[in-house]
């Protein structure tokens, strides 16, 4: 009996959903469906560079179930670049986390910024610089499965 699959955290949520040769129109085109988690995997792996052990790590996966998402993602991409057929991405056994939120000491107010846009200055409503995460921010996201680990890794490159 197959075990149930964990979900993989992801940070990624790609705005275009859909990656297509251009100059072709959809419906005669084939299209390979990449799911959010070997999108994830890709991100990590040869965008970021990390390490497979690393990257396992932050999606919260074993080393072996990553060298398997990574390897059908690298050949889907291959695939549709190759063969011109567009790229659908959709799907997966994935929980999605949230953005940092950021909490102004001047003035109380509270906003989030999105995963890699690199840590705020300034409060974007008075300019102080006394800012911080906040607290209920901590290893948050949407928690189901094993639970969460605290996400030291998933903050490393985002603190
Ligand atoms: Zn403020």
């Amino acid at each position: 009996m197959p075990r149930p699959q964990c979900p993989r955290r992801v940070m990624c949520s790609p705005e275009a959903e859909y990656f297509k040769p251009r100059g072709i129109p959809l419906v005669a085109l084939e299209t390979i469906s990449l799911t959010l988690d070997e999108l994830e995997a890709m991100r990590l792996a040869d965008l970021n560079g990390f390490h497979q052990e690393k990257a396992a790590e932050a999606m919260g996966i074993s080393r072996q179930t990553f060298g398997r998402i990574i390897e059908s993602a690298r050949k889907k991409v291959a695939d549709a670049l190759c063969n011109s057929k567009a790229l659908r991405i959709e799907g997966g056994e994935v929980e999605m986390v949230a953005g940092r939120r950021f909490v102004c000491a001047s003035c109380s107010h509270e906003w989030e910024v999105p995963y890699g846009t690199g840590r705020p200055t300034a409060c974007p409503q008075c300019k102080s610089s006394q800012i911080h995460r906040a607290l209920a921010d901590r290893g948050h996201g949407r928690r189901h499965g094993r639970g969460w680990r605290g996400g030291a890794c998933v903050g490393q490159k985002e603190q």
